[in-house]
């Protein structure tokens, strides 16, 4: 079995979890743990910056998680699939938002807290016209998403050095890719999916959207699009209900991602049944969907509930927080006793393993594929 069907088998049986240590998070020590205590936990991704460093810190944390799995008892199974994201808050890489000053009408609604970096400053609204401090802008959309107009606000993209990167961490180790593609420009977006398909046509790439800024018909359109681009089975929809919201465990914060996941199933994993007119789940799926944004342990439980499919589970801010203590308070991330204290590194373990649990295996209750919508 190659490692791409061993990857459709573990989102067939439900096995999927992945801990996304940010895609704008280049702090290799600090991904270097979180990889290490989250393969042990059982985690089969990992979702990192797209960044060589970063790569080879996370193909070091799930060596050194192999290393000491003996010892602890633990036996990983499957390695972990190393995902690159490209094209999100926190990735610079890809674009920068441009403002057209002589279009501009100084409303100011797209400053602080719109604007998440204060790379559009509030004075200068004020002063002059609007402008965006290149440094700081890290090309998430919301800009764009809120000017009243048209095209005033547009973005310069960096193809050039996402072209070369993605090759280089795939060369290091990664497997899959990842775009962020909730932002407002379907064509843009089209363009940076064939540069991932380009990089990585024989692996399963996903698309992230969240239906903040689209609504579900261009959800719909450009999922449909990007299909049409991809190699049958391959495509993995990450549903994204609220974008970095983690850290709360009740079902409130996980809601948004089931219902996006909700809305992307009834569109291309379920067919109208024509004898009794309902809504079934067809034998084949167009998408692999993994659910995140806002997600936590309870996610898969309200998916269950809701009666809602998914193939796998994708937790950052809850992840990440829940063992910050053992990895970063513990030891900081200049010393290496880190790796020897066994204890530490098992408590760890524990924690994530129980919020991995709380996420995979939930396949039984769906049964065969013949579950009716009521
Ligand atoms: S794209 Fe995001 S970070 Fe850049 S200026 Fe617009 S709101 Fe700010
Ligand atoms: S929202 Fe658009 S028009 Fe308003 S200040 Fe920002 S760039 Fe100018």
């Amino acid at each position: 079995m190659t490692r791409q069907e061993q990857l459709q088998e573990l989102f067939h049986n439900n096995q999927y979890f992945k801990m996304i240590c940010g895609a704008g998070n280049e702090d290799t020590e600090e991904v270097r743990r979180l990889a290490m205590i989250y393969t042990l936990a059982g985690a089969k991704g990992l979702d990192i910056s797209t960044t060589p460093d970063v790569v080879k810190a996370a193909m070091d944390g799930i060596d050194r998680a192999y290393d000491i799995s003996d010892k602890l008892g633990i036996d990983i199974g499957v390695r972990p699939y190393i995902m690159v994201s490209v094209g999100m808050p926190g990735d610079h890489h890809v674009r920068k938002a441009l403002i057209n000053e002589d279009t501009c009408v100084k409303c100011g609604l797209c400053v602080a807290p719109v604007c998440p970096t204060e790379a559009i400053e509030p004075i200068q609204i004020k002063v002059e016209t609007a402008f965006v401090i290149t440094e700081k802008c890290i090309g998430c959309g919301a800009c764009s998403a809120v000017c009243p107009i048209v095209e005033c606000i547009t973005y310069s993209h960096n193809e050039k050095a996402l072209e070369e990167l993605l090759p280089q961490c795939l060369e290091l180790g990664a497997e899959n890719i990842e775009l962020h593609a909730a932002v407002a420009e379907t064509d843009v977006i089209m363009k940076e999916w064939e540069m991932v398909i380009k990089a990585n046509p024989d692996g399963h790439n996903s698309m992230c959207l969240d239906r903040l800024h689209i609504g579900n018909f261009q959800l719909k359109d450009r999922i449909e699009k990007a299909l049409e681009m991809t190699k049958p089975g391959l495509m993995i929809l990450q549903a994204d209900g609220y974008p970095m919201s983690g850290g709360r465990n009740d079902f409130n914060t996980t809601l948004q991602a089931v219902a996006t996941a909700d809305v992307v199933n009834k569109q291309f994993n379920m067919r109208l049944n024509k004898k009794d007119k309902q809504l079934i789940y067809k034998r084949r799926r167009e998408l692999n969907v993994v659910l995140s944004g806002g997600t936590n342990s309870l996610t898969a439980d309200l998916a269950l509930q809701g009666n809602v499919r998914f193939q796998g589970v994708a937790v950052g801010t809850f992840a990440r927080n829940l063992i910050y203590k053992h990895i970063k308070e513990v030891y900081d991330y200049n010393d290496m006793e880190f790796y020897n204290d066994l204890n530490n590194i098992r408590e760890a373990y524990l924690i994530g393993k129980q919020l991995v649990d709380s996420n995979i295996n939930k396949g039984e209750s769906y049964g065969s594929n013949t579950y009716i919508r009521s």
